[in-house]
């Protein structure tokens, strides 16, 4: 189906940060498939972990125990605030579950009025129905029959508009720490914080969509984990990162939100298989590392710096920074979608973004040098676009 609109490019193999064409080409990868290669194209250690499964099992149905399940959830619950963990192939599907696990917490605790999920206009969830409708987006609605009921849409950073919003048949918060999709708005700690406090007053849910922004994407392991475990959440989506490029997510929960999510609540065919669990495993392994993280702030910190310095020279083509860590956006002045082409004459892949911007989502191991390469590219990009922008005044 036609749901694409494809850039006239096609890769052959991926190094690190690096993606070649069957023609040799090398382009610096900035977006690694919208956040998924957070490691880089075919890191040894996902490649072997890969490898090692598909000799041994692919798949046997959640009718068994499946140990790598096991595993990476014991290993997920560790790291964070959940203590269960329901495995999908997809973030939609890891949406799909919290809002499931939400509604069902308050039927299950005698009250089943409660199901309205509050979002947030520019907020992205995902495309299937449910997630669409979570969405703060009404063009995925578009064509699709009427709206369902159930959700509720607020502009952003309106606190007093969510206040109001909440009553009686309210189930749950849903919110991206940092926004990807919408255009990289950062939700900021206090929110965060705030968000938490105004849940537990009201006895609803909060749901993180970190499936963007989490596994280390921000310099901290999840963007939640700024508030210093002052702002997490009931339930979390996560997806992208987690399989480094395999297909896989998570819905986690606290024992409390996820209790009414008993056998034959919710399931799905291939969620947690063997193949995306040893993947999963040896992803979360290396995102967790203190120095990875670490080594993300300090390219975080050039990339603001260098990408500030450029607001100051090319105003006529960069209009704002935004984000967070290494989930950059750049509101441009200059349409995105031209600026995307510039990069690419450049051999700098970048992807775009709402409100008209532009994202930088690297690998999290991009090196320094490689950083350095990639704001080259991005200022030739700019000199194109202002080029552009003259020639057509
Ligand atoms: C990508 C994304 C999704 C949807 O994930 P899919 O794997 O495409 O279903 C949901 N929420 C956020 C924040 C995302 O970035």
């Amino acid at each position: 189906m036609g749901v694409y609109n494809r850039a006239p490019l096609a890769f052959e193999r991926g190094e690190g940060a690096r993606l070649f064409t069957q023609d040799g080409e090398a382009y610096l990868d900035c977006m690694a498939g919208i956040a998924v290669n957070a490691l880089g194209h075919a890191h040894p250690r996902l490649v072997q972990a890969l490898k090692d499964q598909a000799e041994k099992l692919w798949h046997v149905s959640n009718i068994f125990k499946i140990p790598g399940q096991e595993a990476l959830a014991k290993r997920l619950c560790a790291e964070t605030f959940a203590d269960v963990v329901f495995f999908t192939n997809s973030g939609t599907e890891a949406v799909e579950c919290a809002i499931k696990t939400a509604r069902k917490y308050h039927w299950a605790r005698g009250n089943p009025e409660r199901v309205d999920i509050i979002g947030f206009e520019g907020s992205f969830h995902g495309r299937t129905v449910a997630a669409v409708n979570a969405s703060g987006n009404a063009s995925y609605l578009e064509g699709f029959g009427p709206p369902l009921p159930g959700f509720v849409h607020l502009p952003y950073g309106d606190h007093d508009a969510l206040r109001a919003a909440i009553g009686p048949t309210t189930a749950a918060i849903i919110i991206e720490p940092v926004q990807g999709e919408g255009g990289a708005r950062s939700l900021p700690v206090a929110c965060m914080k705030g968000l938490r406090q105004l849940c537990d007053e009201q006895g609803i849910l909060l749901i993180y969509d970190e499936i963007q922004c989490g596994l280390g994407r921000t310099g901290r392991l999840f963007a939640h984990d700024w508030a210093e475990g002052e702002g997490n959440p009931d339930i979390m989506c996560v997806a992208k990162a987690l399989g480094g490029g395999f297909p896989v997510g998570a819905c986690l929960a606290t024992i409390a939100a996820g209790s009414a999510m008993s056998v034959g609540s919710h399931g799905s065919t291939y969620g947690g298989n063997p193949l995306a669990m040893a993947v999963g495993e040896a992803a979360l392994d290396e995102l967790a590392k203190p120095e990875l993280l670490a080594h993300v702030r300090e390219v975080a910190g050039y990339f603001n710096q260098r990408i500030a310095g450029l607001k100051d020279r090319y105003p006529d083509v960069v209009a704002d920074l935004r984000g967070k860590g290494l989930l950059i956006g750049v509101k441009l002045v200059t349409p995105n979608r031209e600026f995307m082409q510039h990069a690419r004459d450049e051999h700098l892949l970048i992807a775009g973004g709402g409100d008209n911007c532009v994202r930088l989502l690297p690998p999290l191991n991009l090196t320094l040098d490689e950083a350095r390469e990639a704001i080259a590219r991005f200022e030739a990009a700019c000199e194109r676009a202002r080029a552009k922008a003259q020639a057509a005044a």
